[in-house]
Formats: C-alpha cells, structure tokens, sequence
C-alpha cells in the first residue's frame, strides 16, 4: 500500500508537491485574505457563506495554502469531497487529457466513452451483485431529485418518508426532504408535499436498540404515510450534516427488509459516506445492506462537480426515454476526474489508510472523551469521525463550546467542520492524502482550543 506520502509527492505527473506543514506568517485572516473577503462581501450573495476566513490559493495531501503564504492542515476536504487528495496528480492528468480533446456535446445529443465507463464502474462497484444501471447528474440534491423521480415511476407511488436529522440537498424537493430549518430552509418555502419523517435511531440520545428504533419509524410510516401509498425510504447510512450520526445495528437492515416486503423503493444517500470515506467504498457495507438506489457524488471525482444514481436495473429503466438527463449531467471532464478518482479508490490502498485515519482519530477523541465531559459521544466510521459537545451537567447540547472550538481551531490555522441538528458537533473528514504527523498535529490544536474554551 503506497503511504499518504507518497499519495502527495511521488508520482511522475507533477500536481500537488506543496510542504506537508501547518504554517502560519499572519494572523488568520491575513491582509490578501481579507482583501478577498471585503470583495466577496461587496460581489457575492451574503447566503452564501463561508468556515474558513481564508483566499485558497493551492491545496494538495492534507494543506490548504492561503494568498499570504499560511498553509493550513484541511480536516474538511472540502466537505468529503478531495478525499483522495486536493489536485491528486491523476486526476489532474485526466482532466488535462480531456479537456484538450473536448469539454461538452451533451451526452443527450452525442454520447461518448467516459460517461459510459463511469456508469459501468458504479454498478461494479456499489453493494449487491443484482443488474444494476447508472445515471449521472451534477450535484448531490440532483441526484437526489432524481432518485426520487424514479422510485415514483417505477412504483406508481407519490410519498416519500425521510428521517429526523437527515441532510439531502438546498433546491427545493430536497430541502423538502432535509430536516434542519436553520439554515438550509428558514424562509425558502413552500416545500414539495408528500414528504414525511420518521425517527431516526440515534443511539447516544435515544438509547433504543435498532430494532426497537426501527419498529419506531416502520410504525409511524404505516400508521401516518401507509406502505400502499409510499414510493420510497431515503436515509444516509450515516447522517452527515445531521451530526454523523450513527444508527444502532439492525436499525438499516429492519428498514430495508421492511421495504423489501412492501414494494418500498429503499434510497441510500452516500453523497457523503460514499468512496472509501468509511473504510468501506460504501457505508452501506458497514451495516450489510444492499440499497434498491444509491445516490453519490462529493468524492466521487476528486473535486469535480459529478452525482450519480446506481441501482437496480428494473427501476433504472422504470422512465421513458428523455425522461432522464441535463445538460451537462456527466460532462466528459467530470468523468475522466471520476475515472482517475476510482482508479485511485480502488487499487491505491484508500479503504486501508481510511481505517488507518479511524484509529488515530478515535484514540485520540476518545482520550480527550475521557479526560473532558464536555465530550459527550465520539462516533463514526474510517475518516468520518464526530466528537459531539454537551454540557456534562445536563447532557444537553452546546454549540456555543463547539462554535468556539471550530473558530479557534481556524485561527491556528487547523480546518475544521461543525454540523448536527444542534450544532454540537465538530466532524473530521480529513483527505486521505493527509499525513499521520499532521493529523495528530490538527487534533493537537483541536485539543488545546478545548482546553481553553
Ligand atoms: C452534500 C450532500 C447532499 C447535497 O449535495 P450537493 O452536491 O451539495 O447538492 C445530499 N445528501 C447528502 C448526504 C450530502 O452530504
């Protein structure tokens, strides 16, 4: 297995060799970072925000280097997206290739090679040996969109049942779809109807076994929705911007054989857990389910804008011709990155350095767990590791300590995420690519914004 290391430096193609260092020569933000800023406030849209108060000028293994020269260890990659790597030197190349040949005929009008390896390569590589077809898109809500589109062709039905915490996108079915108002729905409705939401097992806050949480969910779905009326079951395997929050063993799996037994179409969403980020390609092999659909894009292509949605053939091609597509929906580009990005995932030792990554992060939470009872629960799978923060006295949550926490780490120069329904959570997605010696130099500055916080 090549090392992170040699993930970053050693290859032929040239692409990221920056100093695998944190490194700050200003204070964060610096003078160009805050030019930029004062810019993006006078040009871009005020929702559209931002963590970190930086101007990226080059990113690679497990930096981000800044325009006054600071280089910050990512523990972010960008939201699970550079998994492999910030400008991993085949992806680059791929895209190089491709570009220079051509950008875009739209795969509707003239079809070529690299949409078609890439569907081949998803219905290889997702869960279960059933004929599977692919379909690709540009986003995550996107793909979403249209996993529901063909769960409600294929079964004649309209509801969709989404669960408590759950994160799938900001165009509007998904926000429909999505749990959390502030900030992703407050004020952008009305929302798509026919969309319920069962509850969650959450297993540090509900203290329910799967099986008594999914009897839970699976009653309140028969009870509320009816299964006569319900086209399909979308959950992450691990919800991602609702807190990493892991589900009880038996939980997915009762789901699954529950909609098995009522024509229900079960929806995956692995935008974030998908691509070796759990230490398997896909979180769903973490619990032993096969999804009917499964819908990825974030690492999928290295930092390309690419989605797909794989699944079960008969479904796939529930909709008539034209029904499916876009313009750009795996633009060639998009694709060779996707290629390469695979390439990398499944020959390059990915799955191994993901748990290599769990156990350095979880030792090291879990030391900080038991020497601080502000840290209530650490939790995740591979390099998708949470420490959620509470106040130990009442166990409730607090996200003033885990805003705290995150802007001081910023400002040492360590990117670093808060998510959770609550906002008590801080998430590490770190790339594959980092080192171990700057992993535990990150979680160093983490653990002393704590201390002092
Ligand atoms: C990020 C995310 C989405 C939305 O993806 P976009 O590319 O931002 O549209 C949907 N579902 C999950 C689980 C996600 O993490």
């Amino acid at each position: 297995m090549s090392s992170a290391a040699d993930i970053v430096t050693e290859t032929p193609l040239g692409g990221p060799t920056l100093p695998q260092e944190r490194r700050l020569v200003t204070s964060i933000p610096g003078p160009r970072s805050q030019e930029l800023l004062d810019r993006k406030a006078d040009a871009v849209a005020a929702g559209v925000g931002h963590t970190a108060p930086v101007h990226a000028v080059a990113a690679g293994g497990g930096v981000i280097v800044d325009a006054d020269g600071n280089s910050l260890i990512d523990l972010g990659s960008g939201i699970a997206v550079t998994t492999i790597g910030n400008a991993h030197p085949k992806v680059v190349a791929a895209v190089q290739a491709q570009v220079a040949q051509f950008t875009h005929t739209c795969f509707m009008i003239a079809p070529y090679d690299s949409y078609v390896s890439v569907a081949e390569a998803l219905n290889r590589i997702t869960p279960g040996d059933h004929a599977k077809k692919s379909a690709l898109f540009n986003s995550g809500a996107e793909a979403v969109e249209n996993a529901v589109k063909i769960a409600r062709k294929y079964t004649g039905k309209q509801a969709v049942v989404a669960f408590d915490h759950g994160y799938h996108g900001r165009t509007n079915l998904t926000m429909a779809l999505t749990a959390k108002a502030m900030p992703y729905k407050s004020g952008f409705g009305p929302f798509a109807s026919e969309i319920y939401r069962a509850p969650l097992s959450y297993p540090y806050r509900d203290g329910l076994t799967g099986a008594e949480a999914a009897k839970k969910a699976i009653s309140l779905i028969e009870k509320q929705v009816g299964a006569d009326n319900l086209a399909a079951v979308i959950i992450e395997p691990i919800q991602g911007e609702g807190g990493f929050i892991v589900p009880a063993d038996g939980y997915l799996p009762a789901l699954v054989d529950w909609c098995r037994a009522n024509d229900v179409v079960f929806i995956a969403d692995e935008i974030q857990t998908g691509f070796a980020r759990t230490g398997e390609m896909f979180a769903s092999e973490v619990f032993g389910i096969v999804p009917d659909l499964i819908t990825t894009a974030k690492g999928i292509a290295g930092g390309l804008p690419l989605a797909a949605v794989t699944g079960r053939a008969e479904m796939m091609d529930a909709s008539h011709a034209g029904g499916l597509g876009g313009t750009y929906g795996g633009n060639p580009v998009a694709c060779a990155a996707a290629l390469a990005a695979i390439d990398v995932f499944e020959n390059d030792g990915m799955l191994e350095r993901a748990r290599e990554i769990e156990t350095i992060l979880k030792g090291r939470l879990q030391q900080l767990q038991a020497a601080d009872p502000r840290v209530g629960d650490v939790r995740g799978h591979g390099a998708m590791i949470a420490a959620e923060f509470v106040d130990p006295a009442t166990g409730e949550p607090d996200a003033a300590l885990t805003a705290a926490v995150a802007k001081a780490s910023i400002a040492q120069g360590v990117i670093v995420l808060t998510c959770g329904t609550y906002g008590n959570v801080i998430r590490f997605l770190p790339p594959l690519s980092i080192t171990d010696d700057l992993l535990h130099e990150g979680l160093d500055v983490v653990a002393a914004a704590l201390a002092a916080s």
